[in-house]
């Protein structure tokens, strides 16, 4: 029987790999998951697009405000174990753009997808702070059209972040995967770095397809990960 907590004990270098779970117990809903609910014009992989933003900035501004940002989620226990083992002997690398890793205390993560809560003009190319993007997308300064820094749909993943991810995937010795069905590439793929003498475990209230060999932690993520506390 696979012991998590031994296995954690054990380890010398620790790689989560996040995915939206891990934030819905912070009351931060999956955009994704709301599926037929959406309008054609509504569906995440367009309204979170690139050719959304370039085409209509005014209704991916509004989109996005509407079912991204949740200013007051606070961390949770899953966030602040993570962040405690890995500022000791490891990595997060996460799907989630909700910046809570960070807030919890994690020193080593990398934002896969990046983090709302970092936003630029386009045209000027300053930060922004996101209480004014919540207001308004133009840049008062020069009327540019302002964006949070997160990887759109027709956007590639910056390479110095793909180079991030990876290295804390081969780095590991074990891989935790947390709060994500597994299946929204290339985030996905990047298992396939892994250490072939690396273990592998999921934590998930239902069995997941996982690659040979990986150990299964079937239960709710906040209860496995408040037991490790
Ligand atoms: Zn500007």
């Amino acid at each position: 029987m696979f012991d998590l907590k031994k296995a954690l004990a054990c380890a010398q270098h620790v790689t989560f790999m996040t995915g939206a779970g891990v934030s819905t117990a912070s009351g931060i809903p999956d955009y994704r998951s709301k599926g037929g609910l959406y309008a054609d014009s509504q569906r995440p992989e367009y309204a979170l697009s690139a050719d959304n933003l370039a085409a209509h900035h005014d209704a991916f501004h509004e989109w996005v405000v509407k079912n991204m940002y949740h200013p007051a989620a606070k961390p949770n226990v899953i966030h602040r174990v993570m962040a405690a083992i890995t500022n000791e002997k490891g990595t997060i690398v996460t799907q989630n753009v909700d910046g809570l890793d960070r807030q919890a205390g994690a020193e080593h993560v990398v934002e896969f997808h990046g983090n709302l809560y970092r936003l630029y003009c386009q045209t000027c190319h300053q930060a922004i702070d996101y209480h004014d993007y919540l207001k308004s997308d133009i840049h008062s300064a020069d009327g540019g059209v302002i964006r949070p820094d997160i990887v759109l749909y027709g956007e590639p993943i910056a390479s110095e972040v793909l180079q991030a991810a990876v290295k804390a995937i081969q780095q590991a010795d074990l891989l935790i995967v947390v709060g994500t069905s597994f299946v929204v590439y290339p985030f996905a793929g990047l298992i396939q770095y892994a250490d072939p003498k690396a273990t592998l475990a999921a934590v998930n209230k239902e069995p997941l397809e996982l690659p040979l060999g990986a150990h299964m932690v079937l239960g709710d993520a906040t209860q496995v990960f408040a037991d490790l506390a």
